[in-house]
């Protein structure tokens, strides 16, 4: 046991999540089943209620702390490489455009599939009250309400008159209104001169890596946070939950097997005029680099190396391609925001009409931009969407769990979706196409 014990001490912290998730899983239904009355049996609501809820919570709430400023420090970086692009002239434009594009369809793919396979329905209406009874969901609603009353409401619902107010009640409506002003923002700093623009963009990037590693810091509470989160939602609901996640894991990973098998080698033949076969063969070490690291970041060394020297795109269209789409361009992330919001959303039965549905499609093209290239980068974006529809963030406890393999292959195609629209855009770099009509043969 105690050889056990030590040997999960040292164990990566994914596997620690996973394990803490089973751990959970399997106690809280036990705990339901052999209680005598069940998941209302009192003790087991004390420790559900008082203990399990409060870790928990102690937990997620170190991660919408963070969410604020690094939402801001990453969108205004992240459009400001984009908003450099149209410095790039031709090539920026189009790299944008892909991007773009591709975005647009992995996020659709994901909606056309969560609409139609429904993961997350057919939970038990008064078990799943019972789960959320203690998430104060009308109070925390008529306090938002009250906010929105006493100010003036932003135009549109997006454009805000004072971004510091829409800070402040981020995670009660008024994300939108930040990303806006963080878009305009980033947008004015790239066409701002780079002497004065420096100081600025330092302090943001600098930001932003002290919020990573809060992020980090969180993460350390995540698998006793996970157990709580999971225990509690395993002893209430019993095994339906599980079902669902099942079904949801399945989805996201035929999501984006489906983006990675059709959307990339279609784009690949006819806008690189590349073989698809022989780009992915090229590109097998940046696949297998993003699939270990689970860090779009962590794998860029490799991808500018591999495109240039195996798959032939000339280095001043990788280096500027790949460098932006590291932080900017995450299809596979979108897809998965897009699915997991969606799913969250039936599982909790918050009803979104097709208007919401555009909007999370927005919001998670957005966020792929805003998005962090680190393992769980999408988490914390996804936490300030989910609260911005009024579902329990909570809940995203449950799908940590299994996150590891989840983000493992959503950055396979993050990465990839780099490479892919840095072989189109080589096509039209004139030098690009006699290097991809040779790599063709
Ligand atoms: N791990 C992803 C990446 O680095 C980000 C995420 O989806 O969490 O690309």
């Amino acid at each position: 046991m105690p050889d056990m014990r030590r040997r999960l001490g040292s164990a990566p912290l994914h596997t620690k999540i996973l394990v803490m998730m089973v751990l959970g899983a399997v106690g809280g239904l036990l705990a339901q089943v052999l209680s005598p009355g069940g998941s209302k049996n009192k003790t087991l609501e004390f420790f559900n209620d008082v203990i399990a809820q409060n870790v928990g919570a102690l937990f997620m709430t170190m991660i919408f702390m963070v969410v604020v400023p690094l939402l801001f420090s990453a969108l205004v970086n992240g459009v400001a490489e984009v908003g450099s692009a149209a410095k790039f002239g031709k090539m920026g434009l189009r790299a944008l455009a892909l991007t773009l594009v591709l975005s647009s369809i992995a996020v659709g793919i994901g909606l056309v599939g969560v609409n139609a396979v429904k993961p997350g329905a057919g939970i038990d209406a008064a078990k799943r009250a019972e789960l959320y009874q203690a998430v104060d969901k009308e109070g925390a609603l008529a306090k938002a309400n009250v906010a929105q009353e006493t100010t003036d409401p932003p135009l549109l619902g997006v454009v805000p008159k004072n971004p510091l107010l829409e800070a402040v009640r981020a995670l009660s409506g008024g994300l939108l209104p930040l990303m806006f002003f963080a878009i305009v923002f980033g947008i004015a700093l790239s066409k701002t001169a780079p002497e004065d623009a420096l100081p600025v963009t330092s302090f943001l990037s600098g930001l932003f890596h002290v919020c990573v590693k809060m992020i980090d810091m969180a993460m350390k509470l995540a698998p006793i946070g996970v157990f709580c989160l999971v225990f509690r939602t395993a002893s209430v609901l019993g095994g339906d939950a599980f079902l669902s996640l099942a079904k949801y894991m399945i989805l996201v990973l035929v999501a984006l097997a489906i983006h990675f098998f059709v959307t990339y080698p279609l784009a690949l033949k006819f806008i690189a005029r590349r073989n698809p076969l022989d780009f992915m063969r090229q590109m097998r070490t940046v696949i297998v680099t993003a699939f270990a690291t689970s860090s779009s970041n962590a794998t860029l060394p490799v991808a500018l190396k591999v495109s240039e020297e195996e798959a032939g795109i000339p280095r001043h269209v990788g280096s500027f391609v790949l460098t932006i789409g590291a932080t900017a361009n995450q299809n596979g992330t979108a897809l998965f925001e897009g699915i997991t919001i969606l799913f969250l959303a039936q599982f909790f039965d918050v009803d979104l009409n097709l208007g919401q549905q555009l909007i999370v499609m927005g919001l998670a093209i957005v966020a792929g931009i805003g998005t962090a290239g680190v393992p769980g980068g999408a988490w914390p974006m996804i936490a300030a969407i989910l609260v911005r529809f009024e579902i329990p963030a909570e809940a995203i406890g449950l799908i940590l769990g299994i996150d590891r393999i989840l983000d493992m292959s959503r950055t396979v195609l993050n990465v990839i979706g780099d490479a892919t629209i840095a072989a189109c855009v080589a096509r039209f770099e004139g030098d690009g196409i006699e290097v991809a009509e040779a790599a063709m043969g």
